[in-house]
């Protein structure tokens, strides 16, 4: 199946072609972890994990890696208000983001470096930089040269000149050149390393390259993903010190989710409207927060609203049922769930393989939810359809992410079901309901 990816790189929709046949690696940046996640945090996390779960499904050897930033100044300012070490503080937070990611059900990075534990790595970097002339030394600073790449603002498209202009405001006379970035900041504030060039710590944009570059041969991988607002100056930067490093972009795709509006403003701690992870996850759960993340083309910006929310439990429920409707009926029948059964859901994977677009895959999901519906109400129930749909169903919601469960039938349920059914032919109402009220409150009605 060919799969049609946007890069953000080229602003092109391209076939994906893996580095490796049949193989692909994927980063993604992480949290910075001084407070709690919000629902903005959530998107990339399970739009990528979606896109993760897309490729295991099609027999990739798939290798995911999210980090950490565990060193900035947030994190550096809150240990200091709080009294407590910056680990502790990075600790409770990476606990907090772990929590959520859970909840959603999303699948663990495969690797999820923490900065502290690459500073080695980070330094070598910086100083193989500065030997290749590409990084400065000013007074224990050590900043990126971006003159000395072509092509800097590929990825983002910014307009150098208006970056210049716009940066004289707030000259640093320290700088060669206004774009230059910091990769190394000389201060004992805070948690920090001795290096050749001073006490200090690493600037933000060095950790992703020099963690891919320690992870893959040559620092190269098949996707690097993150929210839009990472493209500049984040991954803009990123891919300007392994052009000098490496000789290469890093990755040969970048994808970037949009953004989450709250209402009709942007979603951000200083408009003070973040709504925090763990609470919706507390009053909606984790399966109902995918289907509204994922029902949004992943590129476009998402409004969050109480009401969508609520619109969106009912199609969660519709989903539901027909799932457990038609694990009951064939366990009534005695008839095996899944073995042998291939799933059948190639409009749902062409609609993944058109560059993600979830809201399409889920109408998908719909519209055999509707044949499920209608295959159960038929006179003459035809079980081995049950059987292929109830398989589709469960592909699609392995590769979405939701995480439903049937009742298993003991023997005792499927005699109670078979009285309730006597019952009620008998028209003994009085028993009939008291036994109906067993088998819901067991989900088997
Ligand atoms: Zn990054």
């Amino acid at each position: 199946m060919d799969i049609k990816l946007f890069n953000s790189l080229t602003d092109r929709i391209e076939t994906f072609v893996p580095l490796k046949p049949n193989e692909v690696s994927i980063y993604v940046c992480g949290p910075t972890v001084y407070g709690d996640p919000h629902i903005g945090n959530l998107r990339p996390v399970v739009v990528f994990d979606v896109l993760r779960r897309f490729f295991l499904f099609l027999k990739y050897k798939v290798t995911f890696v999210s980090n950490y930033t565990d060193v900035d100044d947030k994190i550096i300012n809150r240990a200091i208000s709080e009294q407590k070490s910056e680990d502790e503080i990075a600790g409770r937070y990476i606990k907090a983001f772990n929590d959520v990611i859970s909840h959603v059900n999303a699948l663990t990075p495969d690797i999820a470096p923490r900065v502290t534990e690459h500073i080695s790595d980070i330094i070598l970097y910086i100083e193989e930089l500065v030997d290749k002339g590409s990084a400065y030394v000013v007074d224990g600073d050590v900043y990126f040269r971006v003159s000395s790449i072509s092509n800097y603002g590929e990825l983002s498209n910014v307009n150098i000149d208006d970056l210049i202009g716009g940066a004289r405001i707030e000259e640093n006379s320290k700088k060669e050149s206004p774009l230059d970035f910091v990769l190394w900041k000389k201060t004992i504030v805070g948690i920090n390393w001795n290096s050749r060039w001073s006490n200090g710590r690493p600037g933000w944009h060095t950790e992703c390259c020099v963690m891919i570059n320690s992870l893959f041969p040559n620092g190269k991988i098949d996707i690097h993903g993150g929210g839009f607002d990472l493209k500049f100056p984040h991954h803009e930067n990123e891919i300007a010190q392994s052009k000098a490093h490496n000789g290469n972009l890093i990755a040969n795709y970048w994808m970037h989710n949009g953004f989450i509006n709250f209402g009709e403003d942007k979603m951000s701690k200083s408009l003070g409207n973040v709504v925090l992870a763990k609470d919706i996850i507390e009053k909606f759960g984790g399966n109902l927060i995918r289907l509204v993340l994922l029902g949004t083309y992943y590129r476009s910006p998402l409004t969050f609203s109480f009401e969508a929310m609520e619109t969106a439990k009912i199609e969660l429920e519709k989903i539901e049922n027909a799932y457990r409707q038609l694990a009951v009926a064939l366990q009534l029948k005695n008839i095996p769930l899944f073995d042998g059964q291939n799933p059948e859901i190639e409009p749902f994977l062409k609609c993944l393989a058109d560059d993600l677009n979830t809201p399409n895959a889920i109408t998908e999901v719909f519209a055999i939810i509707k044949k499920a519906n209608a295959a159960l109400r038929q006179k003459d129930v035809d079980y081995s359809m049950l059987r292929q749909l109830l398989s589709n169903i469960g592909a699609m919601l392995e590769i979405l992410g939701l995480k439903m469960e049937f009742p298993i039938l003991s023997e005792e349920d499927k005699k109670t079901h078979a009285d309730y059914l006597k019952h009620k032919t008998d028209k003994n109402f009085a028993e009939s309901d008291r036994l109906r009220q067993i088998l819901m409150a067991k989900h088997i009605l």
